[in-house]
């Protein structure tokens, strides 16, 4: 019982981010623990996933092979009956809307304790799980006096796994249609309709409260257009009805880890910060040396952005 679970997560024919990253968070675990790490994808092409997932910090893949889409039950169903078999110490879930859905449902079915919404973890004789609270204006840490666990995790808080490994692999036998009705994926809506979903994106050119006006929005678009980057932004130009929802980075916006952030008139409060300080590198343009956002900053420009931003899309093209 000292081994570590980790059930990955695709949409839409594509397995997300936290999928890797879960199996950085579970391999760490797993040594501290003293035990293997076991990666479970459950879908309806496991292949190709399984393939993906074979990263040298995995020992054994566990492939269960149901329908594409998400269901409450599948998932419930297949994890427990996963646990049940392999008996882990830990059992590791993406801390998604999918994650959500039955994370707690499979702790509870378990009679586990459950942690939601890590940011670390940390085992000496116990699992100590750290979580953010009050709009993440504080961080804590759980400590779980229990031998097995569930814990669901953020993502863009753990470095993502990569390269070819040789994990051994095992086709898991789940009887989809023996589990009751309940709650059924009906439908998928692309993010504002047909819209870029920010949180793929490779390069963000985000913008904030500094540009005043919706019209003056136009001067970013164009730095966007010359960079080849997606445009995002804060809360307030949301609430203004200047950008739609969909381009929110923070906590109550969008989780994003770009390659790049630059961020444009934007002061890094907490609940912005919570959403991008995953990105590789932060830039930021502002006028004020005391913004809070300089305190994560790769690089930055003390300066108008009414001068900058022309002057550097006047480079770009
Ligand atoms: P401001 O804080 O007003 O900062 C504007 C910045 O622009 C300043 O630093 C200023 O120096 C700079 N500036 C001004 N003029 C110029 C210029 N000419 N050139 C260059 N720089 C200039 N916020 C989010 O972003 N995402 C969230 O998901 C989110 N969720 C929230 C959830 C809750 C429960 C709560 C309470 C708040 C949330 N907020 C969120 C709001 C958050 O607290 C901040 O109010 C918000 O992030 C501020 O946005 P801003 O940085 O664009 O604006």
């Amino acid at each position: 019982m000292s081994s570590v679970l980790f059930v990955a997560e695709h949409r839409r024919g594509d397995l997300r981010d936290v999928s890797y990253e879960g199996i950085t968070a579970g391999r760490q675990l797993a040594d501290a623990l003293g035990g293997e790490l076991h990666i479970a994808v459950i879908s309806g092409d496991v292949d190709g996933f399984a393939e993906s997932l074979n990263t040298p910090e995995v020992d054994v893949l566990h492939t269960v092979e149901v329908g594409e889409e998400f269901d409450h039950d599948v998932y419930a169903g297949a994890t427990e009956a996963l646990h049940a078999e392999l008996d882990p110490a830990a059992l590791i879930l993406p801390n998604s809307v999918n994650g959500l859905d039955y994370a707690p449902a499979v702790a509870d079915s378990l009679g586990l304790p459950y942690v939601s919404d890590t940011t670390a973890l940390a085992y000496d004789d116990g699992l100590t799980a750290t979580r953010e609270m009050y709009g993440s204006k504080v961080e804590t840490t759980v400590d779980v006096d229990a031998d097995q666990f569930v814990v669901s995790i953020r993502s863009g808080e753990w470095e993502a796994a990569s390269g070819a490994g040789d994990a051994e692999l095992s086709e898991f036998a789940f009887d989809a249609e023996v589990v009751d009705d309940g709650a059924r994926v009906q439908g998928f809506e692309e993010v504002g309709e047909g819209d870029v979903d920010i949180a793929d994106a490779e390069f963000l050119v985000s913008v904030g409260r500094g540009i005043e006006e919706e019209d003056n929005i136009d001067l970013i678009r164009d730095l966007v257009e010359a960079t080849g980057a997606t445009l995002s932004s804060s809360r307030p130009i949301v609430d203004n009805g200047w950008l739609p929802k969909n381009r929110q980075v923070g906590q109550s916006g969008k989780q994003v880890t770009p390659n790049v952030y630059l961020a444009i008139g934007i002061s890094g409060a907490v609940q912005h910060v919570a959403g991008m300080k995953g990105a590789e590198t932060i830039i930021v343009i502002n006028t004020d040396p005391n913004a809070p956002i300089f305190d994560i900053a790769d690089y930055g420009i003390v300066d108008d952005l009414f001068d900058v931003v022309p002057a550097l899309t006047e480079q770009f093209e």
